[in-house]
């Protein structure tokens, strides 16, 4: 017998991944520059320079054993130094290298935080829309995942409903901002709210509730909007960060968890993380790829063509008068589907080779992602694709 969970789980590709794979067979069939994907979240544009002077430099420079070699488990100390001091130097904060644990990615980085702070019977909340992998990775650690439904239009939170979710066993909040997939980022008043809450409610249930907050996209934002460092908000805060989107190095899966040195226990949290990520089976994040973010910390790709994208993607869908809020990051756009089923606007969508996802899967019912981290071009020549889409829907 085998675990009928799991089975279920890897028997059934995510909508993502099965429209992407349908991408793939339509790309065959009619030719690439025919099908208009915008069902996926990797980066479109290239890693910095830096990463690949990084790589050179280290494999020529650096003794092959000691580089291809284990690290110490929660990362190498050199390099979990380097990126403390690139994070206390941009949000003045005053961190040590032992708050960072190295992960694969922030799926690891989330899979060990929940393992890491939940124990049977703890509930877990976060807001629609969400990514879908939350749920996967809250009841794997064995809690109950709780959704606050999501507040439209703007997408901040609905704090009526949160409070309506809380309560003792309320173990932690996931947030995730710059948001996927609606691209919306959490302002500065909302953050505050959200800490004064959790603070009240740590209080009367006289236990701990950890802000997890999940920030593959904090670097990705448009104009002079700020995304408020969290730790400095709220003291039981643990960062779940990774290279993916920001170094454009989703396939190298490389990440870290940052424990706040103001969490309550702070050393026998980061214990548990160290614990989670061994009962996990993570011995230490790739070795060269550390070096690699250590010596890149604080360096981005060349973001500027999510922000091109962005605009012209907005522009010429509500000129054809879709609607949808505009994103002030990551690199998601959450359209207003022309009628209430997102499902069937999708399947009408991909009559003219647009793929985009239905937002159910976000719990964004009625919703659709477009996932502009693609060719300009391809946007540019997706557009007559919208207006035939759009026209359909004034016959
Ligand atoms: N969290 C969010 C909100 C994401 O969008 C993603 C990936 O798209 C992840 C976590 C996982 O990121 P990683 O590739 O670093 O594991």
């Amino acid at each position: 017998m085998i675990a009928k969970d799991m089975y279920e789980l890897g028997s059934k590709r995510s909508s993502i991944r099965e429209l992407f794979e349908y991408g793939k067979k339509r790309a065959a069939a009619i030719g690439a520059e025919n099908v208009f994907d915008f069902s996926i979240g990797n980066p479109s544009v290239a890693p910095p320079p830096e990463v690949k002077e990084a790589i050179l430099s280290l494999l020529t420079e650096k003794d092959a054993v000691a580089l291809h070699g284990y690290t110490s488990a929660q990362g190498d100390y050199a390099v979990r130094k380097a990126i403390c001091d690139d994070v206390n130097k941009r949000f003045a904060t005053d961190f040590t290298a032992d708050c960072f644990y190295m992960t694969a990615g922030a799926a690891a980085s989330l899979t060990i935080s929940l393992k890491a702070l939940t124990v049977a019977g703890d509930e877990v909340i976060t807001f629609a829309p969400f990514f879908p992998e939350y749920r996967v990775f809250v009841e794997a650690a064995g809690a109950k995942f709780v959704v606050v439904p999501m507040r439209e239009p703007d997408f901040q939170i609905d704090f009526v409903q949160f409070q309506q979710c809380i309560n003792e066993h309320t173990k932690a909040v996931i947030i995730n901002s710059p948001n996927n997939p609606s691209g919306a980022v959490y302002t500065e008043k909302t953050i505050c709210e959200l800490c004064r809450i959790l603070q009240e409610k740590e209080k009367e249930y006289g236990h701990p509730i950890y802000l997890i907050s999940d920030e593959p996209y904090r670097e990705i934002v448009y104009g002079d909007v700020v995304v408020p460092y969290v730790p400095n908000y709220y003291d039981d805060t643990v960062v779940c960060y990774s290279y993916s989107k920001s170094l454009s190095l989703p396939g190298e899966r490389m990440g870290y968890i940052l424990v706040s040195n103001k969490v309550q226990n702070a050393q026998e949290v980061y214990a548990a993380v160290c614990g989670a990520g061994r009962a996990l089976g993570y011995v230490c994040a790739p070795s060269l790829f550390q070096m690699v973010v250590a010596k890149c910390a604080g360096m981005t790709s060349d973001l500027s063509v999510y922000a091109k994208n962005r605009d012209l993607l907005y522009r010429g869908l509500t000129e054809l008068g879709f609607t949808c809020v505009k994103p002030d990051g990551a690199f998601y756009l959450f359209l207003k589907a022309k009628e209430k089923d997102a499902v069937a606007f999708c399947e009408k969508a991909k009559k003219y080779e647009l793929l985009l996802v239905p937002g159910d899967d976000f719990a964004g019912p009625g919703y659709v992602r477009i996932s502009y981290c693609v060719s300009t071009e391809q946007i540019e020549r997706a557009m007559p694709a919208f207006a035939k889409l759009a026209a359909e829907y004034k016959k």
